[in-house]
């Protein structure tokens, strides 16, 4: 899929993919036995409803005119045991079904989620994320209905209808052909239709994305767009999306409504055909049809017009599910781009030696981020990324974590590729801290936790206390154990800032990645955390990326970027003594500052 945004609809499958159904197969038959077991219960029960019109035409035939009112009373009482026993029934399938569907979702949806914990940052670069989530939402439940009662329905009714078509038959073939004759009329009906229903599903399913997506984007978004009294806008944008996705399903619901009436019609014309050759042929005793004959027929008529309907309400939902199971497996089966090699090994414990070598990188094709970067640490060492915002720094410690594949060149650790060891036990030895802060909805506790979940609560406070979060902390009404939304929208960017900062400490890295860490904390705070900090740091080889240059003077060396390429490389030192990128920026900002 192409980038995305929420009014750019995704690319349509030309044609109907049997292999998706054959797929959604293989998460069905784990739980073929109930399913059958499902099914032979319906068949059972549907015999048991067809005998009812031939019973009754042995009554009016036989014994109304020979008056044997025992054989009637007993038929009676077996009608009102068929009865029940089609309702208990009934009761097994609409638990089972239910059951079997929520299974069967559920499988289908941690599948689909699970593949979204391992797809790489670019999966998510390159497309909403109300569109990522209608998928594992909306469409996975509008499986429901076709996994709970379509299947086992649709094959229920199909058999249901060769057992009526015999009941017919067994009564009078002429009159049977006769009410058949619709069928033919019918599947040239879907013949005509079908490709255009197929579509107007597919595109129905484009437009509920776009919706979502611009929905999902604009409660994110909420804070900028009331500041900038977008409002007005916003409600335009969205209507027209929702006006789309109503068009769109007007037209989809268009050909359904095409089908019923065109059933119903066939179903009406050709019972009154049934009728009136039945009525014709009784009264000129012609092909041997009696007035039992003829009311059973009636009776059966129904019963065989109630499955098509429900198998043409089958097809239809099929191919909604069809336009959703695209989606669905497209997303499964995204290739995870970032994956361990084959033969990948376990990264032995970090040190702290870090190398580039004539990286290149760009996220899209042509577009080149970052071009023959070198550069080498020691253990132990402090590293500071300066430059102008796009120079291509964060997307350099980015790398490190190996959260995107390289164009060429190598990223060594310890001396080590690091596209030759397994990416978990890579990201285990960093401590990454990027510039969204994010909070998960829980307690400061978890949230701090979420890099160790091992951590005793004294280490998650000695970690809370390194980065001066303890003190705020202390201040909420139950400390570690207040509650934050997620985003951690009562807290403030700062505050943010330092849990994320004590979760990054927290993991023990060996490695420690922080992008623009202190750009929200007072300057107060961050001097009395760079002291923790620099406690912390010893040891540790990190990278640095400020604004701020005070809070990098002190590092081992100092990169400074600019379109992708490092122009200069020192301490503050060696860098201020000639005038140069860093020392025109640390000047401007001396001069800003005084
Ligand atoms: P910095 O951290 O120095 O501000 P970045 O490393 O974030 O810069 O970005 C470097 C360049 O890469 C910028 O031109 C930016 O537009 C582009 N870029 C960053 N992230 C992405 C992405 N996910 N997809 C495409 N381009 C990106």
């Amino acid at each position: 899929m192409a980038r995305n945004k929420y009014d750019i609809d995704e690319t349509l499958q030309s044609e109907f993919n049997i292999k998706h159904l054959k797929r959604l197969g293989s998460y069905i038959r784990p739980h073929r036995k109930d399913m059958i077991l499902t099914i032979c219960l319906m068949l059972v029960s549907s015999a048991l409803g067809m005998l009812t019109p031939r019973i009754l035409m042995t009554i009016i035939d036989d014994y109304i005119p020979s008056k044997n009112i025992r054989s009637i009373v007993l038929i009676s009482l077996g009608l009102l045991l068929i009865y029940l026993t089609n309702f208990v029934i009934l009761r097994i399938k609409i638990t089972t079904t239910a059951t079997l569907g929520q299974s069967i979702i559920h499988e289908i949806r941690t599948d689909i989620f699970t593949h979204l914990q391992e797809l790489p940052f670019s999966y998510y670069d390159d497309r909403p994320h109300g569109k990522i989530q209608v998928r594992v939402v909306n469409y996975v439940n509008s499986l429901s209905d076709l996994l709970s009662n379509g299947i086992v329905n649709t094959i229920t009714d199909l058999c249901s209808l060769f057992f009526i078509v015999g009941f017919m038959l067994s009564i009078n073939v002429k009159l049977t052909f006769v009410c058949l004759i619709g069928i033919p009329l019918l599947m040239l009906l879907i013949f005509v239709i079908k490709r255009k229903q197929r579509v107007a599903w597919q595109i129905l399913s484009n437009k509920s994305s776009n919706l979502n997506a611009y929905i999902a984007e604009s409660i994110n978004g909420i804070r900028v767009t009331q500041s900038f009294v977008r409002e007005q806008e916003n409600i335009k944008i969205f209507n027209h999306l929702s006006g789309s996705y109503s068009s769109a399903w007007m037209r989809a619901v268009c050909y359904n409504f095409m089908l019923w009436p065109a059933i119903d019609n066939i179903s009406t014309w050709t019972t009154c055909a049934v009728y009136v050759l039945g009525i014709d042929w009784l009264s000129g005793n012609k092909f041997g049809v009696t007035t039992g004959a003829l009311i059973a027929l009636s009776g059966y008529i129904s019963q065989f017009w109630a499955p098509i309907n429900t198998l043409a309400s089958f097809y239809n939902s099929l191919l909604t599910a069809m336009s959703y199971l695209e989606r669905i497996f497209e997303t499964i089966d995204e290739p995870v781009l970032v994956k361990d090699r084959p033969g990948a090994v376990a990264m032995p414990p970090i040190k702290g030696d870090v190398q580039f070598k004539d990286v290149c990188f760009s996220y899209e094709d042509g577009i080149p981020v970052l071009n023959h970067v070198s550069f080498h640490t020691k253990p132990g060492e402090t590293f500071a990324i300066v430059g102008p915002t796009g120079a291509g720094k964060s997307t350099i410690i980015s790398l490190i974590s190996r959260f995107y594949n390289l164009n060429s060149g190598e990223i060594l650790i310890d001396g080590i590729d690091i596209n030759s060891v397994t990416i978990k036990s890579l990201r285990k030895q960093m401590g990454v801290m990027l510039q969204d802060s994010f909070i998960f909805s829980g307690t400061i506790m978890d949230n701090i936790r979420y890099g160790n979940r091992t951590a005793s609560k004294e280490d998650v406070i000695q970690a809370a206390k390194t980065v001066c979060a303890h003190d705020f902390i202390m201040n909420l009404e139950n400390g570690y154990d207040t509650e934050v939304n997620e985003r951690g929208s009562r807290l403030s960017a700062g505050e943010r800032q330092l849990i994320s900062f004590a979760r990054a400490l927290l993991a023990d890295p060996k490695i420690l990645i922080l992008d623009e860490a202190t750009s929200s904390i007072d300057t107060e705070t961050e001097i009395l955390l760079q002291k923790g900090l620099a406690k912390l740091l010893a040891g540790r080889t990190s990278f640095i990326i400020a604004h701020r240059l005070s809070t990098i003077k002190n590092a081992d060396c100092i990169l400074y970027v600019d379109n992708g390429e490092i122009k200069e490389m020192g301490t503050h030192t060696t860098l201020m003594q000639t005038p140069g990128y860093y020392h025109s920026l640390y000047m401007s900002q001396y001069d800003f500052l005084s």
